[in-house]
Order: structure tokens, then sequence, then C-alpha cells
């Protein structure tokens, strides 16, 4: 079965809207494997946004993604990567289609409450740093 690493931001935490974004995970009928709350620091962020380092927002995503915790998932399922990023919509806001939980809930572009590996191969990686072995 295949699994995605799906992470809820802090802006998700702070607007009491976990509950409601892992419900839409749960309805889809996807299955959560394993969760946990965790707070991140910049040396894994460095790690888990490598492709973004350089770019000129990233001290802002760094502040962001460290101002609170962040949950973070295990999911399984058939196509489950590809069906998380629909659920998610795509990353910027004014792209991200009501309906989508980024098109429902988010107004920026840095703040938009949700994680979703992109490919089977980031997935295993991204789980390997968040969970270890699991
Ligand atoms: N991000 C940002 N500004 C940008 C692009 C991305 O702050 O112009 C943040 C945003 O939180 C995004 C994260 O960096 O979710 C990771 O970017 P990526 O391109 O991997 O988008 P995602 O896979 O999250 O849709
Ligand atoms: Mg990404």
């Amino acid at each position: 079965m295949e699994r995605s690493y799906v992470m809820l931001k802090p802006d998700a935490c702070e607007r009491k809207l976990i509950g409601r974004i892992i419900s839409r995970i749960e309805d889809k009928g996807y299955k959560i494997t394993n969760m946990k709350m965790m707070y991140l620091n910049e040396k894994i962020l460095r790690e888990h946004y490598a492709h973004l380092v350089d770019k000129p927002f990233f001290p802002n995503l760094v502040e962001f993604m460290t101002s609170g915790p962040v949950v973070g998932m295990i999911v399984e399922g058939e196509d489950v990567i590809k069906g998380i990023r629909i659920l998610m919509g795509p990353t910027n806001w004014y792209e991200a289609l009501p309906g989508t939980i980024r098109g429902d809930f988010a107004n920026t572009t840095t703040c938009n409450l949700i994680h979703g590996s992109d490919s089977v191969e980031s997935a295993e990686i991204e789980i390997k740093r968040f969970f270890g072995n699991a």
C-alpha cells in the first residue's frame, strides 16, 4: 500500500483546524497509521525544504514553521500521494479551488496549512526523517 508523509503546519494547529483537516483525510478513505505532534527546528527544515533554501522567502518559511507545533502523519492508501495532493490543493492559495483544504482555509502562500509528499521517493525519505524506521 502506498504511503505519504502529511504534516499539518503551525497555522493549522493555531487556528484549531487539525480535527477538521484530519477528518477530510479520513473521509476520503485514507488510513492514518502513525501520528505525532512535534516542534521543528531550522536544521530539519533545511533538510525537509532543501529545494527552497536559496529562495528569498526561506527565512520567513523557517520562522513560520518554527512558530508552533506541527502534526506529522503517515497516511496509507491506494495512490495516496496523489490523493492527498488533490485534497490539499495547489501551493498558491489563489490557485487552490474551494473544496480543497488550501482553497477553503488558506489565504497566503506561506501559511497554507498542510504538507503532503510529492512522490514515492520523497514520501519514504520524509517518513524516515520524521518517524525513523516506521
Ligand atoms: N512557500 C512559500 N512561498 C513560495 C512557495 C512556497 O512560503 O513562494 C512555502 C509554502 O508553505 C509551501 C512550502 O514553502 O507549502 C513548500 O513549497 P513547495 O513548493 O514544496 O509546495 P508544496 O509542496 O507545499 O505545495
Ligand atoms: Mg513540496
